[in-house]
């Protein structure tokens, strides 16, 4: 401990002169002292250090029949609880004059005599950071025996001591109010994050990491990453940040988790000594499978908006001769008899299913502007139900639906009910020798939009992963007399209602398909 200096310890009247510390000084005082320092240093709680410097304090000063810590912050003056009257007499008040001596002086005092008493008082500075911020007064028993200057400087060494212990009690809740701040950032973050050391082993990891990896605490902390399985494909990347001391941005990989493979976006960053050389690595990640799905979403967008503007163009191009052709082949079959008739026949069928084609083409192209108003989705999806209840039968399709009265969105009637017919029909087409459609809705928001879920599931033949990206697109279809349109337009009158559709299959277990629409705005 430092001790008291010279220039912080004015002795205002005394009749003896200076050094009287060594002089003056029993054994059980620097006891006492002794004791006070080496309390106060293990405190970490203002209040309570104080009080118990306090305490200390009274078994130091046996002269002493009051003793008081004074905190003179905030412009107040408030006498700490563990402030004492020796014997537990009645505490008279302070005394005003040597209170504004101290305050004049700024520097610790003895005031030796005064009256009514007389009494002796020593006023002691305890400072925060410098300033003063309390002190510690005492006051001799009326009558009996003065303070001395021996005194003064041991209650300036006792409230160097409780300084010190404030000053190290302040800084060591700076340190864990940054140690909570930095914790709180870790663990408020979005994305996940992962501290490895230099070697290897896994020594920080927020919430949000552990639940997007599905590990516990226990499966990741303190263990190398390269025994982590999951955590496998992240290995070399560390490598590489520790060995060069180069960050990795944007790295894509897969990562395992219980429900399978999950891409997963991460930035890899060394952690720097103030050398300079790399202590650790930081990994940054985010499960990219909402990402991908949106981006694969517009790209499907933009190729349908694209080929609907194409197939606009061509089905306009092809009507028109597509009629003449018809009106003549019409006039021809009534004139021709025998075999050249049959023929004819053929050529009209034939005619009627490009015109049929070219009708879907244009239905396509034409799904983006019509109104839409509230309306009762309950009531569309039942109707879409009972359209195809006959071919569910005659296919042996088990037709069950989950539908909640409630269920409305901002729409348009008869498109959705396209929509949804679309799908049931392509759910009971799915299905060879029988099996289960079911159809269901749920309120469901997407990104902070409430709205509804409807699902078309069926346990049909499944869509091999290969379809699924042409899914969507006009004529693809896998079906002898299929258009391949159904799926496209389905995409268009969804889009157009600013919802989203998605297919989720596994082959010879069944499909879903969920699309979400948004709800109408209260
Ligand atoms: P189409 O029904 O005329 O073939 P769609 O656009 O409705 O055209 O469907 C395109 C293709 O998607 C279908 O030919 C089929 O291969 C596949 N498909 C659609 N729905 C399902 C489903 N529920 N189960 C299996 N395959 C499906
Ligand atoms: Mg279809």
């Amino acid at each position: 401990m430092t001790p008291p200096s010279e220039d912080s310890t004015v002795v205002l009247s005394s009749g003896r002169g200076p050094g009287l510390v060594s002089r003056g000084i029993q054994a059980g005082t620097l006891d006492g002292l002794v004791n006070l320092i080496l309390e106060t240093a293990a405190l970490n709680d203002a209040g309570v250090l104080i009080f118990r410097a306090l305490k200390r304090i009274e078994d130091v000063f046996p002269k002493a029949v009051r003793g008081a810590h004074i905190d003179l912050q905030a412009g107040g003056r408030r006498l700490h609880a563990g402030s004492w009257v020796r014997g537990g007499a009645a505490a008279g008040p302070l005394r005003e004059e040597a209170l504004s001596q101290f305050t004049a002086s700024g520097c610790g005092l003895l005031l030796p005599l005064l009256e009514p008493g007389p009494v002796s008082v020593i006023l002691a500075p305890i400072r925060t950071r410098g300033r003063i911020t309390g002190a510690l007064y005492l006051e001799s028993a009326p009558g009996g025996e003065p303070f001395t200057d021996a005194d003064l400087r041991l209650a300036t060494a006792a409230a160097m001591a409780v300084t010190v212990g404030l000053d190290n009690s302040q800084l060591y809740s700076e340190l864990l109010t940054s140690l909570e701040f930095n914790e709180g950032i870790l663990q408020g973050l979005g994305s996940g994050l992962l501290a490895v050391d230099a070697a290897g082993v896994v020594r920080k990891v927020n919430g949000v990491g552990l639940e997007l990896l599905g590990l516990h605490a226990v499966d990741v902390l303190r263990r190398p990453l390269s025994e982590i399985p999951a955590l496998a494909p992240l290995v070399p990347l560390a490598r590489k940040v520790l060995q060069t001391g180069e960050r990795l941005d944007r790295q894509e990989l897969d990562l395992t988790r219980k429900e399978g493979q999950t891409p997963f976006g991460v930035t890899l960053v060394p952690l720097k000594t103030p050398s300079g050389s790399v202590d650790g690595v930081i990994a940054n990640f985010r499960d990219l499978t909402q990402v991908r799905r949106l981006a694969e979403l517009v790209r499907r967008g933009q190729r349908l908006a694209a080929l609907g503007e194409m197939a606009a163009g061509v089905a306009h191009e092809i009507r028109n001769p597509l009629n003449s052709i018809r009106g003549f082949v019409e006039i021809i079959l009534e004139r021709t008899q025998g075999e050249d008739r049959r023929y004819m026949q053929i050529v009209v069928e034939e005619v009627e299913r490009i015109n049929h084609i070219v009708g879907g083409m244009l239905d396509f192209a034409r799904q983006q502007d019509f109104p839409r108003v509230p309306t009762d989705l309950s009531k569309v999806l039942l109707r879409a139900q009972a359209l195809v209840a006959a071919s569910a039968e005659r296919a042996h399709v088990r037709l069950t639906s989950q539908v909640p009265e409630t269920c409305r969105v901002l729409g348009h009637a008869d498109k959705l009910e396209q929509v949804f017919l679309n799908l049931l029909q392509n759910a009971v087409e799915a299905i060879a020798g029988g099996g289960d459609v079911a159809l269901s809705a749920a309120p469901a928001s997407e990104a902070g939009v409430p709205g509804w879920t409807v699902r078309v599931s069926d346990t049909g033949a499944g869509i091999p992963p290969e379809d699924l990206e042409k899914l969507f697109s006009p004529f693809f279809t896998r079906k002898e007399k299929g258009t391949g349109l159904g799926l496209a337009v389905c995409h268009r009158i969804v889009e157009a209602h600013g919802g989203r559709i998605e297919v989720e299959s596994r082959p010879g277990q069944g499909t879903v398909f969920s699309v979400w629409l948004p709800g109408v705005p209260s």
